[in-house]
C-alpha cells in the first residue's frame, strides 16, 4: 500500500527544522554568503537543537533517524540557506562510511563524541585529477607493521579546515582501480596531514572547501575500515545513503526560489498591470510547483528505499534519479525565478541570485548529472527487465 502520510513524529521533526532554518539561519543567510565566513555558531545551535548527525543510531547516542527522517529536515534548511546545510549535513556524508563499514569497536570510539560536542568529519574521496572517477584515485597507502602510511593530495574537500575527522580513500600502492582502494578514518590532528586555504567558490559560500594533503600520514589498522579493498564499494554504498539529500536539498532550494518569485510577481508591475496576471509568468510559475512536487516525491522514495534496505541496486538507481532530477529541476526553476525577477534578479541587493549560485552545485558534486545519467542507463542496458518481452 502506498501512503504518503507522515508520521505525527516526522511531522514534529519537519515543523522542528522548519522553525530553526526560519529563524536561525535565513536571517543571517545573506550575511554568510557575502562574507565566506564559517557559520560556526549557527551550526553549534543546529547540533545542540539535535539537528545534526542526523544518521548516528540510538546506540551511539545519536538520533538514529531514518533516511526519510532526514530528508525532511535537509529540505527545510536548504530552502534557507544551502551553504549552511552543505555544512552542517556533509557530518552525515563523512559519517556513513563509518556506519556502514565501521566495526563495532570503531563505532563505540568514533561515533558517540560526535554527539556529545561539535565536532565535523569529512569524507575524501576526490583529488586534483579526478572526482567522477572514483576508481581512479592517486592517493596511495602502504601498510608498515600495525600502521598504514598514507600519501598524496586530496582536493575539494568540504570542511576541510574545520574537520575534527577524515575519512580518507586511497590506493594500495601499485594496485589498479576499484579491488586497490580501502577507507581509512584519519584524525585532523595527525602528523603529516594539513589543510590548505579555503577555496573560493561561486556558491555554497558559507560551506569550507579545502585541498588536504597526505604526507607519510601513519594510520593504526585498527583505523581501517571493512577489509582491504573494500574502499570502492563502500564509497558507493554511501552515495546510495547519501543523494536523496542532496534531492531534498534541491526541492529545498527550488521551493524558495518559486515562493521568492511568486512574491515577486504579486508586487511587480509591468504595462499597467502585475506581472503574476500575464499567462507566461503563471506558467512559470505553475512548472515551478510541478517540478518541485516532482522532485520532493522522487527524494522521499529514494529515501524510503534506503530506509527499507531496498536491494542495493534499485535502491541506487532510486538515488540517482532523485539527485539527478532534483539538481537538474532546482537549476531550471531558480533560473525561471530569476527570469521574473527581471534586471533584478541580475544584482547582488535580491537574493534571488544567491539560490542561483548555489543550485549549480547539486548538478556537480556527490556525482555529476552526467554520472547520475551513467548509472542509471547502466542499470537499464544490464539489468531492467522490459514490461513487453516479444522483441
Ligand atoms: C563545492 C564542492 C564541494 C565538494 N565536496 C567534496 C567532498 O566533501 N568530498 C569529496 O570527495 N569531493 C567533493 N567535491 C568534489 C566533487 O564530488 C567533484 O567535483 C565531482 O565529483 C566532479 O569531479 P571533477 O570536478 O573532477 O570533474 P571530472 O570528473 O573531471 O568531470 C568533468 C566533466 O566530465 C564529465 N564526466 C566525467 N566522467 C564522465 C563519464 N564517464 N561520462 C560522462 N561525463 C563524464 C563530468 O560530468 C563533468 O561534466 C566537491 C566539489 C565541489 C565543487
Amino acid at each position: 500500500m502506498i501512503n504518503f502520510q507522515l508520521t505525527d513524529d516526522q511531522l514534529a521533526l519537519q515543523e522542528k527544522a522548519r522553525e530553526f532554518a526560519l529563524n536561525e539561519v535565513l536571517p543571517i543567510s545573506q550575511h554568510y554568503d557575502q562574507t565566506g565566513e564559517f557559520p560556526r555558531k549557527i551550526i553549534a545551535r543546529a547540533h545542540k537543537a539535535g539537528l545534526m548527525n542526523l544518521g548516528i543510531p540510538k546506540e551511539y547516542g545519536g538520533p538514529d533517524y531514518g533516511s526519510l527522517d532526514s530528508v525532511l529536515v535537509v529540505e527545510e534548511f536548504s530552502a534557507a540557506c544551502a551553504g549552511m546545510t552543505t555544512s552542517i549535513y556533509v557530518n552525515d556524508l563523512g559519517l556513513a562510511p563509518i556506519i556502514l563499514g565501521g566495526s563495532e569497536a570503531q563505532k563505540q570510539k568514533w561515533l558517540p563524541p560526535l554527539t556529545k560536542e561539535l565536532r565535523f568529519v569529512s569524507f575524501a574521496t576526490s583529488e586534483p585529477g579526478m572526482g567522477s572517477d572514483v576508481a581512479g584515485i592517486k592517493c596511495s597507502y602502504e601498510r608498515k607493521g600495525d600502521d598504514f602510511i598514507l600519501n598524496g593530495n586530496k582536493f575539494w574537500i568540504t570542511n576541510g579546515n574545520h574537520a575534527d575527522l577524515f575519512v580518507i580513500f586511497a590506493r594500495q600502492t601499485g594496485s589498479e582501480r576499484h579491488t586497490g582502494l580501502s577507507a581509512f578514518i584519519v584524525p585532523a590532528d595527525t602528523e603529516g596531514l594539513s589543510t590548505g586555504k579555503p577555496l573560493k567558490k561561486l556558491g555554497h559560500r558559507a560551506s569550507d572547501t579545502a585541498a588536504v594533503i597526505l604526507r607519510d600520514v601513519k594510520v593504526p589498522a585498527e583505523n581501517l575500515l571493512s577489509t582491504e579493498g573494500m574502499g570502492f564499494l563502500l564509497a558507493m554504498m554511501t552515495f546510495v545513503k547519501t543523494r536523496p539529500a542532496i534531492g531534498a536539498m534541491a526541492t529545498g532550494l527550488a521551493r524558495s526560489a518559486m515562493e521568492y518569485a511568486i512574491n515577486f510577481a504579486k508586487q511587480r508591475e509591468a504595462f499597467g498591470k502585475k506581472i503574476s496576471s500575464f499567462q507566461a509568468i503563471q506558467d512559470m510559475t505553475a512548472d515551478m510547483y510541478a517540478r518541485i512536487e516532482a522532485i520532493r516525491l522522487l527524494t522521499w522514495k529514494a529515501a524510503w528505499m534506503v530506509d527499507q534496505k531496498t536491494d542495493g541496486n534499485l535502491a541506487n538507481v532510486a538515488s540517482s534519479c532523485a539527485k539527478l532530477i532534483g539538481a537538474e529541476d532546482a537549476m531550471k526553476i531558480v533560473t525561471d525565478a530569476l527570469q521574473i525577477y527581471g534586471g533584478k534578479g541580475y544584482l547582488e541587493q535580491y537574493p534571488i541570485q544567491k539560490l542561483f549560485r548555489d543550485a549549480k552545485l547539486y548538478q556537480i558534486y556527490e556525482g555529476t548529472s552526467q554520472i547520475q545519467r551513467y548509472v542509471i542507463s547502466r542499470y537499464l542496458f544490464k539489468e531492467y527487465n522490459p514490461i513487453m518481452k516479444n522483441f
